[in-house]
């Protein structure tokens, strides 16, 4: 297929495909799926071998938004029976992210509900991301706490952040149906904050909302324009009581198409499969393997996962690898620069110019294990338009790990 050889030449020299492309990509038939897999997944060969990296979500502080992201638990007037509960202490935090660690996770997503982070809450994150660095060498270490003000990304970059993750979610265009509380400028705008704090931008989507095919090419061009390190790719959780709760729109296929797209536009990003993937990709996860190089091991923010041990003997059934604490993720181009998909310039790419295509799912602002959001004391967003009933079987809000008695999922 032309195509697929096309955009395979492109992902090894780390070329922009055409929108025409991508689009292609995501109009491709059941009879071409594997070949797509296959095509997309050498490019990913090519910048990540088979490794993949684990990733464990730390919910620092869960519900209780005043946003009204329409896809989120958490979100203002939710009556979502998610746990809620205000910021946890840096020992607690720590002890959470010790299970993740220990089940072979080398990133902690440090995530918080909100729109954006005090200067106290962001002494309070400071001092967790002390803990956990001590108490682990050579651990990770993303923030994703919503909207930064000025000199905000500097303090966790000094308290020893590594990366921060803030999700674009969906198109500029269709932003404003789904959130209204803040802008898609708002969120760009933190992007370009964290990135050029040195902080490692993590910046992604979330598919699944009701958008079109044009809507997912122009937020994954947009995320490649703003080229962060790794990009999260969510798969809405129709949690029931959102307005999102009926929006089953997604098909395992569709899941790998949209997965395939998104590496051939960021070849070498961390392309992270993040909320979402028990639910829509359900037993067709280990393909997803050959296209993303990252996932999150165990539970979401506000849902459960699977076992963690199912995700290690999944990626070991799959003939891949858990990459270690001592590998590095990134291309040696891309980890050098720190934070940009540098190259992008110099390839002659029509958006990428200069810093990449970044982010990181996180559940409080971004997506990894949304929120289940009610619509509840306002407005929905976006009524649900598609999609049969909420499905309660496949969605399980999460009961266990942080904030809880329980032990972690890792
Ligand atoms: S995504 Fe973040 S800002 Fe939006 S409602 Fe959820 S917690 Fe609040």
């Amino acid at each position: 297929m032309d195509l697929l050889n096309t955009l395979v030449d492109k992902g090894i020299r780390r070329e922009l495909p055409t929108r025409d492309e991508a689009l292609a990509v995501l109009a491709t038939s059941d009879d071409e799926l594997l070949d797509v897999v296959a095509a997309a997944g050498r490019v990913r060969r090519q910048w990540f071998g088979r490794r993949v990296k684990l990733n464990y979500l730390v919910n620092l502080k869960s519900g209780l938004c005043p946003e009204d992201c329409s896809y989120c638990s958490q979100r203002l007037g939710s009556e979502a029976g998610i746990l809620k509960y205000t910021w946890l202490k840096p020992d607690q935090a720590s002890q959470a992210a010790a299970a993740g660690l220990a089940g072979g996770a080398k990133r902690v997503c440090l995530v918080a509900s909100g729109r954006g982070p005090t200067d106290r809450d962001v002494d309070r994150v400071s001092d967790t991301i002390k803990a956990i660095k001590d108490g682990n060498e050579g651990v990770e270490v993303c923030a994703c706490l919503g909207l930064l003000s000025d000199g905000q990304a500097e303090r966790l970059r000094e308290a020893g952040a590594d990366a921060y993750n803030h999700n674009l979610n969906t198109s500029e265009a269709t932003y404003g149906d789904i959130t209204t509380t803040h802008t898609y400028a708002d969120r760009v705008d933190t992007v370009r904050k964290a990135h050029a704090a040195g902080l490692s931008a993590c910046s992604g989507l979330i598919a699944g909302m009701g958008e079109s095919d044009e809507d997912l090419v122009d937020v994954v061009y947009a995320l490649r324009e703003l080229d962060p390190d790794s990009v999260p790719v969510n798969f809405l959780i129709p949690f029931e009581g959102t307005p999102l709760a009926k929006e089953w729109n997604l098909t395992p296929q569709r899941c790998l198409r949209i997965l395939a797209m998104v590496r051939f536009v960021c070849p070498d990003a961390e392309v992270r499969i993040a909320g979402g993937r028990e639910v829509h990709l359900r037993t067709m996860q280990p393909l997803a393997l050959h296209l993303a190089n990252s996932i999150f091991l165990g539970d979401y923010l506000t849902s459960e996962g699977q076992a963690g041990k199912a995700d290690l003997d999944m990626i070991a059934d799959a003939g891949f690898e858990v990459e270690g604490a001592g590998e590095v993720t990134l291309p040696e181009h891309r980890a050098a620069a720190h934070g940009g998909c540098h190259g992008h310039a110099e390839t002659g790419t029509e958006a990428g110019g200069g810093s990449g295509c970044g982010g990181h799912g996180g559940g409080g602002c971004g997506p990894c294990g949304q929120g289940a959001g009610e619509a509840v004391a306002q407005e929905p967003v976006r009524e649900a338009s598609r999609g049969s009933e909420a499905r309660t079987d496949l969605v399980a809000v999460r009961r266990r790990g942080a904030g809880t008695d329980l032990a972690p999922n890792a």
